[in-house]
C-alpha cells in the first residue's frame, strides 16, 4: 500500500500537509546515523551533542527536501488546473493526492519530471555548500547527495514512481491509450520490483544485510504500489472515505437536451480525453452525453441529431450526492457499468464525478 495516512502538520497554499508515521522512523535512523557514524568520521573531535544536534537539523532539511519535491508536482499540477487535496510525506517520499488525472500526456510529463528536477536543483544547490569546513560542511555534501538518490531512486522506471509515470506519459503519447499506457507502465514497475528483489537477494548472499534488506523493502514497496497502481487503472482498488464534493468537478457545463451534437462537439469536446456531460432542463438532470456516444455516429449527421436524442436517460445513470464517499460513488458505477456520474445536490446538477477522479502520485 501506498502510504496516504499520517498526521496533519500545517498547509501550504491550501494543500494539506501529512507526515506518516514511518518517516519518523527514518529521521530517526538518519539522525542516528548522522550522530553516531557519518559526522564524528567526517570532522572527528567533538562533542556528542553536537554531532546530535547537527544529525537532527539534517533529518529535518531531509524532510523538507522530501516535501520540495512534492510540492514541485503540486505547483505543475495547479498551474494545469488540477486541484491537489493533500500531501502525505513518508518513508520512500511522499505522495501527492491530485484531485484527477491530467488530461494530456505533456500534462502529465511536465507535472511529474518537476518532481526529480526539484530534487537534482537542491543537489546541485547544496553541493555548492559542501566545500564549507567543519560540520556545514559534511552536512551539505550529505544533503547533497540524498537529494541526488531521491532524484535518480524517482526516476526509476517503475510506475507509479516519477519514472514510470513519465514511462506512461510518453506511451500515452504514442499509443493514444491512457488505460493501455498505465497497464505497461505498471507491468513494467512490478519487472523493476523483481529486479530489485534478486539484486537484493544478491546483497545477502554477499554478506551486505542492512543494504540488501533496505533493498528488499524498497522491492516489496515498488511490488505493491505497481499492482496497486494497475488495479486503479481498472478502478477496482479504491476505497476512501472523502466525500464526493473533494473530487467531483465543479466547472461542468450543463447542456440543453434541444442541443445538436455539432454544437456540442464544437463548443465542449476536445476527444482527447473520455468525456462526459451532464444534459439539463432548467436545471434539472435529465441525462448524460459523452464522447463515445456522439463518436458513434458520423461527422456528417452531428448537425441534425440532437443530444437528448442519442443520451443515456438519468434512469440509467449512477447519481451521487456530494455528501457520499468515494466508496459509495464507485458501487453506484459498478451497478451501473458507467464510468461517469452527475454529483446531484436537492434537485440541481452541481458537477460531475468521473472514475478516474481520484489518483495517487509518488
Ligand atoms: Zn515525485
Amino acid at each position: 500500500m501506498i502510504p496516504t495516512q499520517g498526521w496533519t502538520i500545517g498547509s501550504l497554499g491550501g494543500v494539506e500537509i501529512k507526515l506518516n508515521p514511518s518517516l519518523l522512523l527514518i529521521a530517526f535512523l538518519v539522525t542516528y546515523l548522522l550522530a553516531s557514524a557519518l559526522l564524528p568520521l567526517a570532522v572527528p573531535g567533538l562533542g556528542a551533542l553536537i554531532y546530535w544536534a547537527t544529525g537532527l537539523l539534517a533529518s529535518v532539511i531531509f524532510i523538507g527536501s522530501i516535501l520540495w519535491h512534492e510540492m514541485a508536482h503540486v505547483i505543475m499540477a495547479q498551474r494545469f488546473g488540477i486541484p491537489v487535496m493533500q500531501v502525505v510525506l513518508h518513508l520512500y517520499g511522499g505522495v501527492a493526492l491530485l484531485s484527477r488525472e491530467p488530461e494530456r500526456p505533456s500534462h502529465e510529463f511536465l507535472i511529474t519530471i518537476a518532481g526529480p528536477l526539484s530534487s537534482l536543483f537542491l543537489a546541485v544547490l547544496f553541493s555548492a555548500f559542501s566545500n564549507l569546513t567543519g560540520l556545514l560542511g559534511a552536512v551539505f555534501s550529505w544533503l547533497s547527495q540524498v537529494n541526488l538518490t531521491l532524484a535518480l531512486f524517482n526516476l526509476l522506471p517503475g510506475f507509479p514512481l516519477d519514472g514510470g509515470r513519465v514511462l506512461r506519459s510518453i506511451l500515452w503519447q504514442l499509443g493514444g491509450s491512457y488505460k493501455v499506457a498505465t497497464r505497461q507502465a505498471s507491468r513494467v514497475g512490478q519487472v523493476v520490483a523483481f529486479i530489485f528483489v534478486a539484486f537484493a537477494l544478491w546483497m545477502i548472499l554477499n554478506g551486505s544485510w542492512f543494504n540488501g534488506f533496505w533493498f528488499l523493502m524498497i522491492a516489496f514497496f515498488l511490488y505493491t504500489a505497481a499492482s496497486q497502481a494497475f488495479q486503479m487503472a481498472a478502478g477496482t482498488a479504491l476505497s476512501m472515505t472523502t466525500t464526493v464534493r473533494r473530487v467531483m468537478r465543479h466547472d461542468v457545463p450543463l447542456i440543453e437536451p434541444n442541443t445538436p451534437l455539432a454544437l456540442l462537439a464544437w463548443r465542449y469536446l476536445d476527444h482527447a480525453r473520455d468525456q462526459a456531460f451532464p444534459i439539463a432542463h432548467h436545471g434539472q438532470l435529465v441525462g448524460l452525453i459523452t464522447s463515445a456516444e456522439v463518436d458513434k455516429h458520423p461527422r456528417l449527421e452531428w448537425g441534425k441529431i440532437r443530444v437528448e436524442q442519442i443520451m443515456i436517460p438519468a434512469s440509467k445513470l449512477p447519481i451521487v450526492s456530494p455528501d457520499h464517499s468515494i466508496e459509495q460513488a464507485l458501487n453506484a458505477f459498478d451497478k451501473t457499468g458507467m464510468n461517469h456520474a452527475p454529483v446531484v445536490e436537492g434537485e440541481v446538477v452541481i458537477g460531475m464525478l468521473n472514475r478516474r477522479d481520484i489518483v495517487y502520485r509518488t
